[in-house]
C-alpha cells in the first residue's frame, strides 16, 4: 500500500506575485512534497482533510517562494568557505594575523575578498612582507573580484614553473606579487585542479549550508572550464543527491559534457573582458587613473560569433560575462545577430553582469530578446559617487553603472545574483541593494525586486511553469522570513534574515533560538575543559 505523506501547515502569510505585500493564503494541505490544498480566512480546509494530516504550526511566519541565486560559481564558493574571510579585514597587521594563523592548520593558505581600499595603509602586502609571515606555504589572497590575487614566493615558484610550460611562455617579474589579467584566470584554474577530491566535496557541502542559510532553493551554478571537465562532474554529482535545485552551466566553449548530460544551457563567466576593480573591463573610454588605458577585451566578435554558432548546432542557451561598454557593445550586437541569423527557434541567451551597459546595447539586448543577470550588490559595496567605480571611472560614468531601473523599463528581463564568491551569497541584500540603489533613479519598488530574485530568475531556464510560486500544483518549496518586508523602511531590508527553508514540505534550514544557541554556547564551555 503506497502511504502518502500529508502535512497541514498553517499560521503564516503566504506571499505571491502580482502583490507580494498581501496575504494570498494562509493554510495548506502539503503531499508528496507538493502543494495539494490551499486556505484563506472564511475560504478554510475542511477539518476531515486536515485531521489525517501531521501538523505544523508556522508561528506567523512570512513565506515566500524560496529565492534563486541566478549567477554562482558554486564550488569556487564552497572553497572560498574554507580559507580565510578578507573582507572585514581593515589592516595589514590584521592580515598578516589572519594569514599567519591559517598556515598553522592548512598548507594552501588562501584568502578571499581581499579589497585594498579597505586597509588603512591603501595598498596590498609586498612579497618581502608575506614570505616573512609566511615563508615556506603555498599563499593565495583573491583581490575581492576574483580577477587579480596576491602571492608569496612559494606560489610564485609554483606559478613561474607552470607559466614557463605553458603558452605564456614568460615569469612573473622578481619584487611584482600581484597576478592579474589572463595569467591570474589560467593559474587560478591550475590552483582548483590540483585540490584534493575530499577538500572539494567539503566546499560543496559548505556553499549548500551556506545557500539554505541565506533562503536560497534553486542555483544557477557556473562551473569549471574547457581544461577540465572533472570539477563539473563532481558538482554536478552533488547535486544529484542535494534539496538544492541547480541548473548548471559549463563554463566552456567545447558542447560535449553539456549535451551528453542532456543540459539545455552552456557558459556563464565565459569571459569577453574582465572587471572594473581590477582594471581589466574593456571600456570606450580611458580608466580615469590610468590614462590611455582602457581594460582587456579576452573575446573578439569573431569569438562570440564562433560561440553562438555551437550554441544554435547544439541548442543550447549562451552566457556570458560582459561587464565595461566596449565588451558589452560587442556581445549584445553579436547577440542580435544570432537572434537575426537564427531566429526565435532557441531560447534567448543570458548576458552576465550588463554593468555598464550604452544606450545602443541596451537597445540590442532588447532586440534579441536576451536574460539579463545583474548582480545589484556590485552596486552595494563600489557603487555611488565615492565608491570603487567612482575611482576607477569617474563619477559620472559610475552612476550609470547597473541601471537597473532603466534596463527595466526598456523591457529586459532581469535576474539576480551575487557572482559569490565575488559578493556573498545573500538575496536578501541584493533585494536591499535594488531599492537602495546608490542612483536613486535607478532604485527600484519592492515588488518588483523580490520578484527578480524569487521568480524572475526561473524564465532563465524554462522553470517558472514550476516554480517561483506558492500555489496548488507546485512544489511545498518556501521560505521563512524573520519580519514583512514590506513593513520594515528600506534602509533596513538587509537586516531580515531567513528563519526557515523548506523544500517539498521538508525543513532544510532552521534558524536556531536564542535558547539553543546559548545552550550550544554552554555546551561548548563545558567541553573546553
Ligand atoms: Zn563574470
Ligand atoms: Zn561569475
Amino acid at each position: 500500500m503506497i502511504t502518502k505523506k500529508q502535512i497541514y501547515f498553517y499560521n503564516f502569510s503566504a506571499r505571491n506575485l502580482p502583490d507580494f505585500s498581501k496575504t494570498d493564503f494562509d493554510s495548506m494541505i502539503v503531499e508528496n512534497g507538493l502543494i495539494k490544498e490551499i486556505g484563506k480566512y472564511g475560504n478554510s480546509i475542511a477539518d476531515d482533510n486536515i485531521l489525517q494530516c501531521k501538523k505544523i504550526d508556522l508561528k506567523g511566519a512570512i513565506i515566500f517562494p524560496p529565492f534563486v541565486d541566478a549567477h554562482i560559481h558554486f564550488l569556487q564558493t564552497g572553497i572560498s568557505l574554507l580559507g580565510c574571510q578578507l573582507n572585514e579585514v581593515n589592516s595589514l597587521k590584521k592580515l598578516f594575523a589572519l594569514v599567519s594563523e591559517e598556515s598553522k592548520i592548512h598548507n594552501y593558505v588562501f584568502g578571499w575578498n581581499l579589497q585594498e581600499s579597505l586597509l588603512k595603509e591603501k595598498r596590498i602586502p609586498s612579497l618581502k612582507e608575506l614570505d616573512k609571515i609566511c615563508q615556506k606555504k603555498f599563499v593565495w589572497l583573491a583581490r575581492a573580484d576574483l580577477h587579480s590575487a596576491v602571492i608569496n614566493t612559494v606560489t610564485k615558484n609554483w606559478a613561474n614553473k607552470l607559466l614557463q610550460n605553458s603558452e605564456f611562455n614568460t615569469q612573473i617579474n622578481d619584487e611584482c606579487n600581484l597576478i592579474s589579467g589572463e595569467i591570474y584566470n589560467f593559474l587560478s584554474f591550475k590552483l582548483l585542479n590540483e585540490m584534493p577530491q575530499n577538500l572539494k566535496k567539503k566546499a560543496l557541502k559548505l556553499a549548500e549550508e551556506l545557500c539554505f542559510k541565506q533562503g536560497v532553493g534553486t542555483v544557477h551554478a557556473l562551473e569549471g572550464n574547457e581544461n577540465t571537465q572533472d570539477d563539473v562532474i563532481l558538482t554536478a554529482n552533488f547535486f544529484k543527491t542535494s534539496k538544492l535545485n541547480a541548473v548548471i552551466y559549463h563554463q566552456s566553449e567545447d558542447p560535449t559534457l553539456a549535451t551528453s548530460n542532456n543540459w539545455k544551457q552552456i557558459g556563464g563567466c565565459l569571459l569577453v573582458d574582465g572587471s572594473i576593480g581590477s582594471k581589466t573591463a574593456a571600456l570606450n573610454e580611458d580608466y580615469v587613473d590610468t590614462p590611455g588605458y582602457r581594460g582587456n577585451l579576452y573575446r573578439q566578435t569573431e569569438d562570440i560569433i564562433k560561440l553562438l554558432r555551437m550554441a544554435a548546432d547544439n541548442k543550447l542557451q549562451l552566457a556570458m560575462h560582459a561587464i565595461g561598454d566596449k565588451a558589452i557593445d560587442i556581445t549584445a550586437a553579436c547577440y542580435a545577430w544570432a537572434r537575426d541569423t537564427y531566429g526565435n527557434s532557441y531560447h534567448p541567451h543570458r548576458i552576465e553582469h550588463f554593468v555598464l551597459p550604452s544606450f545602443k546595447a541596451i537597445r540590442n539586448a532588447r532586440l534579441s530578446s536576451s536574460f539579463i543577470c545583474i548582480q545589484p550588490a556590485f552596486d552595494y559595496y563600489w557603487g555611488g559617487e565615492n565608491g570603487l567605480y567612482a575611482q576607477k571611472l569617474g563619477k559620472e560614468r559610475a552612476l550609470k553603472c547597473n541601471p537597473f531601473k532603466t534596463l527595466l523599463n526598456s523591457g529586459l528581463i532581469l535576474a539576480g545574483g551575487s557572482d559569490s564568491p565575488v559578493t556573498p551569497i545573500n538575496p536578501i541584500l541584493g533585494i536591499h541593494s535594488l531599492v537602495n540603489h546608490k542612483n536613486p533613479d535607478e532604485q527600484i519598488d519592492l515588488n518588483t525586486a523580490l520578484s527578480i530574485f524569487i521568480s524572475e530568475p526561473h524564465k532563465l531556464t524554462k522553470e517558472s511553469g514550476f516554480k517561483g510560486f506558492l500555489k496548488k500544483g507546485f512544489p511545498a518549496d518556501f521560505v521563512c522570513l524573520s519580519r514583512d518586508p514590506f513593513r520594515v523602511s528600506k534602509s533596513k531590508i538587509k537586516k531580515i534574515c531567513p528563519t526557515a527553508l523548506y523544500i517539498s514540505g521538508e525543513t532544510v534550514y532552521k534558524r536556531n533560538s536564542l535558547f539553543q544557541k546559548l545552550k550550544g554556547f554552554i555546551n561548548k564551555l563545558l567541553n573546553s575543559n
